[in-house]
């Protein structure tokens, strides 16, 4: 009778726990640390994960191109006041920017790259352009 070596132990612990490929679900042999069956696998599931992070970055930078557009629009010399009602008419989308600016006397304005607006209470906006910013 043979004898059970610690080789032969290691080998049947690892081929005890089944893994699967992350992509095609089949059964992976090899590697332990194998999360796909093959590279092709693996290339589709990253090219796949890629695209729908592209689609989306793409549709959000579009929301916050159109905003910039807009405040643009109403913004001709850098500094405006506008009635918050215009700006939701032109299709402005107040939930997208690329950041928040406090301004030295506390009030807040969310900009889209260079175009920042400031909500003066429920009913107009304060727009403002990046090169006008003091600080
Ligand atoms: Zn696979």
């Amino acid at each position: 009778m043979k004898t059970l070596q610690a080789s032969d132990h290691l080998v049947l612990s690892m081929e005890s726990v089944k893994r699967y490929c992350k992509e095609c679900e089949e059964e992976i042999h090899g590697r332990r640390d194998k999360r796909f069956c093959t590279d092709y696998c693996r290339a589709s599931y990253y090219n796949r994960a890629n695209a729908e992070a592209t689609s989306l970055m793409r549709r959000v930078n579009y929301k916050i191109s159109k905003n910039r557009r807009i405040l643009a629009r109403f913004n001709p010399t850098g500094q405006a006041k506008i009635a918050k009602q215009k700006l939701i008419e032109s299709g402005l989308n107040f939930d997208y920017f690329t950041n928040t600016y406090k301004s030295q006397t506390g009030q807040v304005f969310y900009f889209c790259y260079d175009q920042g607006y400031h909500e003066m209470g429920n009913k107009y906006v304060k727009i403002l352009a990046r090169n006008k910013v003091k600080d």
